[in-house]
């Protein structure tokens, strides 16, 4: 069970697979009634330095509420989205919001926003996404876009060049998931990068999993060689955060530092640090 069987042309899905297909189906049908301007929101988890665990930025994490379904996570709409060729439409709704949220923010921190694959490898979808932080009055070089490899995969050279867009407008551009991928390191290379992001999964089992704090070492070493700056995700307890600080990581993001706030717990929560 949970396997799929291939006899012939035919292929038999599991009840498993059969209940995801339909709730892919739910989802994408709740897509299309969707009202995004009302039930699209986005929250904002801090990036803080290792040192002294205060904020220099959030990452906007998108939230939808739909009126048929209630909280769907982004883990499910996204990749929903992207199937059926409306994320960018999505993408430009968020970025709007995250950007009239941060607006509101000490000048000091950094908005860092995740981009799809469709806003990165076409050209129509990375002119919208232009046209937001242009006509936002928020200054780009306040803003790190966050990128995968697995979008960047999909074009590498088209996706290079429209980054390398962004770049020119004084954007950072961040790696995200870093580890997760593909992980050729000639893409490191290749794109215009400023920051990578190493994946929650190394940072889970750091204290108990020799390999995984071997993982996360490496990398830390890599982007330090690479003259990148590096944030690590999914710190969750104390113990984390000491085994990265032996290591030298200079900032992350996780749990342990804040839950994704809603825009008006961003004011409180950072007045909360500054005490
Ligand atoms: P991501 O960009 O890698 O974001 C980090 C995810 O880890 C977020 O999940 C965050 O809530 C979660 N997280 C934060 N701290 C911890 C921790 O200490 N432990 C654990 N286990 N998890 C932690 P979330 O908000 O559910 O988002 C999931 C993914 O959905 C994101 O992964 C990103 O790939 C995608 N996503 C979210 N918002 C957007 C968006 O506006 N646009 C696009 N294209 N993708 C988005
Ligand atoms: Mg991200
Ligand atoms: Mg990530
Ligand atoms: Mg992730």
């Amino acid at each position: 069970q949970g396997k799929r069987e291939r006899r012939g042309t035919i292929t038999l899905f599991s009840e498993r697979d059969k209940a995801q297909i339909q709730r892919n189906a739910n989802i994408e049908q709740a897509l299309r009634l969707a009202d995004f301007e009302r039930e699209l929101s986005v929250f904002f988890q801090p990036i803080v330095r290792l040192d002294d665990c205060q904020p220099i930025g959030f990452e906007a994490l998108a939230r939808w509420h739909s009126a048929s379904k209630g909280a769907v996570a982004p883990i499910e709409f996204i990749p929903a989205a992207e199937r059926m060729g409306i994320i960018n439409q999505l993408s430009v709704i968020l970025l709007k919001k995250a950007l009239q949220a941060a607006a509101t923010w000490p000048p000091s921190l950094r908005l860092s926003f995740n981009l799809s694959a469709n806003d990165i490898n076409t050209s129509e979808g990375m002119a919208e996404i232009v046209k937001v932080i242009t006509t936002s009055g928020f200054s780009p070089s306040r803003l790190d876009l966050e990128i995968t490899e697995t979008a960047v995969l999909q074009d590498l050279e088209k996706s290079r060049r429209l980054v390398s867009a962004l770049r020119e407008l004084g954007c950072g551009i961040t790696l995200d998931d870093f580890g997760t991928g593909y992980a050729s390191l000639s893409h490191l290379h290749a794109l215009p990068l400023t920051r990578i992001k190493i994946d929650k999964s190394f940072v889970a089992d750091i204290e108990h999993n020799e390999v995984s704090y071997k993982i996360v070492k490496s990398l830390l070493a890599l982007t330090h060689d690479m003259e990148l700056a590096c944030v690590v995700e999914g710190v969750e307890t104390p113990q984390h955060l000491q085994r990265l600080r032996e290591l030298g990581a200079t900032h992350g993001q996780g749990y342990l530092f804040a839950m994704p706030l809603a825009s008006d717990q961003v004011q409180t929560w950072l007045q909360s640090q500054a005490t």
